[in-house]
């Protein structure tokens, strides 16, 4: 007992612990109440494991200050984290779709801790609209009439239902009743907006003459059509084209609206991903047409809607129009997307979504290969294989092509796979990769070069937790 007592005494005590030079390197960024709960959370467990007799000797003092930089550096972990994306997926819905390209970041960092024109004319020095700030570039990109910006396509969906067809029916094809992602269904949508579904045709085939017979004068607010973005129907199909969902809304004098998806700017066929354009989707004329900003625009999350100023002007007034609307760094972010467009060519290099997807397996291989003969160097303890692989575009995009890519194979006799990637994912920069046969696969597709050093820095911390006796169980 008197041995308790005489440890109990030793431990030290906080306010000296904080006082240690190797704390205070973290003063300066760190709330001081991280720092002081890491400490008195180590000190109090000690404490009990002197009481419950687990230890006999005070640990020195190197070894204590170095468990409380552990702690708090894992304090000081953020909940939203960089991570690098080995995956090949391209727009991984669980890794924030896209990524930014260069400029379009800058010009969210400009904006983001200063004071902007989000609502203000400077010409006239006068109060001026959001809106207006990307219009002018979707407009000129587009080659729309009028355009809006919302939260996501989920929320121009919505807003494009309840200011045209609340209280009136909305033909849509029963071939197009999407769910993407869970919580976002054509139907339920079209309930919350007020606006009645009214199914046509059947799964596989649909007609134009079952959008003239659900026609009624009374009721019926607008045809809608749906890119069935994730799922595709094969076999015997039949479906109307936006041109012929056009012509009937001309016939009838109802709005065509169509909601596309993807966004996609550019066509990428010859890249083998087949998906329509915005431009084509323009060019058939329907009244309104909507589309994500992250998925293949490569934007950030936002929701846009095109097409003739009638019926946006009536979007801009809808009360909706505020719970949906944007802030500075998403308008930031799209206008310098938009402006990037300009160039087509240029785009497709600086704009990320656009550089991965069109990335030949030949780009590929070769970018393979140095992160191959990089990692040999730095940790030649594993082995390297470069393997060709499948990617994918994702984020509910193109989901019956895949792209021919290039992974770096990695793996050590007598560690699982499974042990590897997920020690990945603790990495201090986590690299998220997938398995294929038992071996981990970097693919390359989604790796930035300059990403590389990350990479390296990851499996490095992988053979040394799996060298080192904390090698988890
Ligand atoms: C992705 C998608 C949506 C939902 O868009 P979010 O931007 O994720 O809200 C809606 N409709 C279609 C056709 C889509 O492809």
């Amino acid at each position: 007992m008197g041995e308790v007592r005489s440890l109990l005494r030793h431990i030290p005590k906080v306010d000296e612990v904080l006082m240690d030079e190797r704390l205070l390197f973290f003063y300066k960024d760190t709330p001081r109440n991280v720092i002081v709960d890491s400490v008195r959370e180590k000190l109090d467990s000690i404490r009990e494991e002197i009481l419950e007799g687990k230890l006999t000797e005070i640990s020195d003092k190197d070894e204590l200050i170095s468990d409380i930089v552990s702690s708090i550096t894992e304090k000081k972990k953020k909940n939203l984290r960089r991570v690098i994306n080995a995956t090949g997926v391209v727009l991984h819905t669980n890794l924030g779709r896209a990524e930014l390209s260069k400029a379009a970041a800058a010009a969210v960092a400009e904006v983001a801790d200063s004071y902007s024109t989000l609502e203000y004319d400077l010409k006239r020095g006068q109060r001026g609209s959001r809106q207006d700030i990307v219009e002018a570039a979707v407009r000129k990109v587009t080659g729309a009439e009028a355009a809006m910006v919302v939260n996501n396509n989920a929320a121009a969906t919505m807003i494009v239902l309840a200011a045209m067809a609340r209280g009136k029916e909305v033909v849509v094809s029963r071939g197009e009743l999407v769910e993407i992602g869970g919580s976002f269904r054509i139907p339920d949508v079209m309930s919350e907006s007020g606006a009645f579904l009214k199914e046509v045709g059947t799964t596989n085939k649909t007609k134009p003459s079952d959008y003239e017979n659900a026609y009624n004068e009374e009721m019926t607010g607008a045809f809608m059509k749906v890119h069935t973005s994730n799922y595709r129907i094969v076999g015997f199909t039949e479906d109307v084209s936006l041109p012929d969902m056009v012509e009937l809304g001309k016939k009838f004098r109802v709005p065509v609206i169509y909601d596309m998806g993807n966004g996609l700017m550019t066509d990428l066929h010859r890249y083998g991903v087949n998906e329509p354009t915005v431009k084509d989707a323009v060019a058939a004329g329907p009244d309104v047409i909507l589309f994500s900003g992250d998925k293949l625009l490569g934007g950030p999350q936002a929701g846009i809607i095109i097409g003739s100023k009638k019926y946006i002007d009536l979007m801009k007034k809808h009360p909706l129009a505020r719970a949906f609307r944007v802030d500075k760094m998403t308008l930031a972010a799209l206008e310098t997307t938009f402006y990037q467009y300009q160039d087509e060519d240029k785009a497709m290099k600086d704009i990320p979504v656009l550089r991965m997807i069109s990335s030949t397996e030949e780009e590929l291989s070769e970018k393979a290969k140095e992160l191959m003969a990089k990692l040999c160097e730095a940790v030649p303890s594993f082995s390297y294989e470069v393997e060709k692989c499948l990617d994918q575009v994702g984020g509910g995009s193109a989901p019956t092509n895949y792209l021919k890519g290039c992974a770096v194979a990695l793996y050590k006799d007598g560690i699982p796979a499974e042990k590897v990637e997920r020690l990945l994912r603790k990495a201090e920069i986590p690299v998220v990769a997938r398995i294929n046969h038992d071996r981990v696969l970097i693919d390359v597709r989604t790796v930035n070069e300059d990403e590389f050093d990350e990479v390296i820095s990851a499996v490095k911390f992988v053979e040394k937790t799996i060298g080192g006796k904390e090698g988890e169980h």
